[in-house]
């Protein structure tokens, strides 16, 4: 774990040199690492810098028949909603983006 955490902070450490030479990190193929750091498409000068993600609550959206092995069970199907949202460290400007995530839930 420790290496790990290493690596993390060298990552995030290449994030910053990224952002001093104000290069898209799609350009340089060494940072593969990184996840999303692109300029910001508003004003082309601040970085879309990640912001915690939203959850959804889950809700049912189906059921199927029980996936861990139970014949007579059925699980529930649940989605919701994944919200991301990038800002833009020199105009505020966002991004948002959502998804859905779904997950199979044992109901018996
Ligand atoms: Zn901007
Ligand atoms: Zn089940």
């Amino acid at each position: 774990m420790k290496n790990l955490k290493k690596m993390v902070s060298t990552a995030l450490a290449a994030i910053m040199i990224t952002a001093g030479l104000a290069l898209p990190s799609y350009a340089s193929d060494t940072n593969e690492i990184v996840p999303y750091a692109a300029l910001c498409p508003e004003c082309g000068t601040g970085e879309m810098i990640k912001q915690p993600t939203e959850y959804g609550s889950w809700f049912i959206v189906g059921s199927i028949r029980c996936t861990h092995g139970d014949i007579w069970a059925t699980d529930e199907i649940q989605q919701r909603t994944v919200t991301t949202v990038y800002t833009c460290n020199f105009c505020g400007s966002s991004d948002v983006t959502v998804t859905t995530e779904e997950r199979i839930v044992h109901h018996g």
